[in-house]
Order: C-alpha cells, then structure tokens, then sequence
C-alpha cells in the first residue's frame, strides 16, 4: 500500500509495482538488535536501557514478572512504542526506530497478540486467503479464479498449523487452540522473517500447549521466534535460550538450566 500512495521506505528503496521486501541483512548472525532502549510512561521507566540481540533462526524466550516490560519491548520492536532513547535494527541495516507500524511489518516482522483475533464468520482458508500478501495480480484478476498458486500457499499453510480437515470450518467454530493456530497460520501468509508471540500458549488444554511446542521448534531455523511466555514447562521446552526481564532490563540471559538457577531470578520471579 504505501508504494501506492508514493511513500519511500526508510532503507531508501522505493518500491514499484507489487511489495517488494528489502533483503534483511543476516550476514553477522543476528536478527534483531535492541541496544539501549528506554521507554518512560508518566516518569515511569518501562524500558531501562534494554539490551537484546536475536540471532536469525533463533527460538528466543523471554520471560519476567508482570509488569517487567515484555509487552512494552515488543512495542517497541514492532512501532506501536517509539523509545525516548536507543536503536533497533532488524539485521544489520533496516532501522525500525525511523519506520511506522505498517512499514515495519512490510519488511518481515509479524506479531501475534494474546487474544486471537480471527475472522470468525469466514471458514479456515478464508482466513488465510485474507491474510494473503498483497499482491498485483490479484487485483488484475479480481474477478477470476483463486490462482492455483495461491491455493497451494494456503494449503501448505493448513498442514503447518494442522487445520487441513477444518478448512471449510467457520473460524469461530475452532477451539481456542485452533484459533490461535489460525491466527499463526494468517502470520505465516506474509511470509515473515521474524515472529513476535505474546503468550501464545495461555489458556491452551496440556495437548494443544504441547502441540504449539511442536509447531514453534518447526517454524525456527527458517525463521526467527520471540516469544514471550509465562508456562515454564513450555519454555523449558522450546527454548534454547532464555531471556528474563525485570525492570524493563535484563535480568539473566541463558540456557533454562542457568536461569532456573540463578539466585536473582528465583528472587524476582520464579520463587523459591
Ligand atoms: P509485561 O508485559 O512484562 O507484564 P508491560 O510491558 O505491559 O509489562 O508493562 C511494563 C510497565 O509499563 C507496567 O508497569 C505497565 O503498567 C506500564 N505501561 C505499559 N504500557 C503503558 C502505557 N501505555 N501507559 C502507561 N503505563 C504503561
Ligand atoms: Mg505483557
């Protein structure tokens, strides 16, 4: 859209014709930097010198008390939240901090909220047909028939999310977890390099959170994951590194095994 209304992207490459996304600049391994970040609200430091890096691939958990500033990091990442001081590049040369909302999820970061927030009145692959990228060649044949290419898209998506026997299910007929699936699965359409989940596996049945681990260590290597999370079972799971916030900065950052241990942590968070 924004190529249509003339807008230049903040990495100095128009775009013509249907989106083109910048290549994103893994060459040094990582994928996400936040250096420095901090977010103040009313006086108050949400953020407080937030430090982050996340390599291309990674499976990354972050964990922290309520109100640590995990929510808010994501804001930030994904431009809900510009911070009063700090960068955040994705890869080595795309500076989120200078990009808006929808210019930030054009170049590949895709972000799930904590409820999910489907088309309920649509089947499955309506759903995902909806969160297709826009594409040119629809509109040119927008009154002619799904491309077949496009219909394969959907369908491989479906098997990722295990949804193939639901496709013609209205949405709003899935349970929780499938609804959350979906919601994964319209992600995935936009082809993101960068997934961003906040609690994805609250309120989930045992089965459905084991499911999820399944799908989230299916979909690292091709892309990377941040995901934020409260279930302890889960991130051991999944996780090979764990970041824990407090504050708004981290904490400890390690495998879970280190961060279990770590005497502040067990303070702050998990308890004694
Ligand atoms: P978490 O997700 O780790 O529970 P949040 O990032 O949601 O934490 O919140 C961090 C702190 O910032 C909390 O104390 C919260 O009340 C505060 N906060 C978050 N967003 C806002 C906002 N828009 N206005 C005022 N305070 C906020
Ligand atoms: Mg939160």
């Amino acid at each position: 859209m924004q190529e249509m209304l003339g807008i230049k992207n903040p990495i100095g490459r128009s775009t013509i014709g249907h989106v083109t996304k910048p290549e994103v600049d893994i060459s040094h391994g990582p994928i996400l930097y936040l250096e420095d970040i901090s977010v103040s609200f009313d006086g108050f430091k949400a953020l407080n010198g937030l430090c982050l890096t996340v390599d291309a691939g990674e499976l990354r958990c972050i964990i922290g008390p309520n109100g640590a500033g995990k929510t808010t990091m994501m804001d930030v990442i994904t431009g809900k939240t510009k911070p009063d001081s700090g960068t955040v590049f994705f890869g080595q040369s795309i500076d989120l901090s200078r990009m808006n909302e929808p210019q930030i999820a054009s170049v590949g970061i895709g972000r799930k909220f904590q409820k999910p927030t489907v088309f309920e009145n649509h089947t499955v692959f309506e759903n995902l047909e909806l969160a297709m990228k826009y594409d040119k060649s629809v509109l040119k044949n927008l009154f002619s028939k799904r491309k077949q290419s496009q219909i394969q898209k959907i369908t491989e998506t479906m098997e990722i999310i295990d949804l193939v026997d639901q496709a013609d299910r209205l949405a709003g007929l899935l349970s929780h977890g499938q609804k959350q699936w979906l919601e994964i699965g319209m992600l995935l359409m936009q082809e993101p390099q960068l997934l961003l989940l906040d609690e994805p596996v609250a309120g989930m049945t045992d089965d459905e959170t084991e499911k999820t681990a399944k799908l989230f260590k299916s979909l690292a290597g091709d892309r990377s994951l941040v995901v934020v999370e409260h279930d302890m079972e889960f991130v051991a799971e999944i996780a090979s590194t764990v970041t824990v916030l407090h504050e708004g900065s981290v904490l400890a950052e390690g495998c879970m095994e280190d961060v279990h241990s770590n005497e502040r942590v067990i303070e702050v968070y998990l308890g004694r």
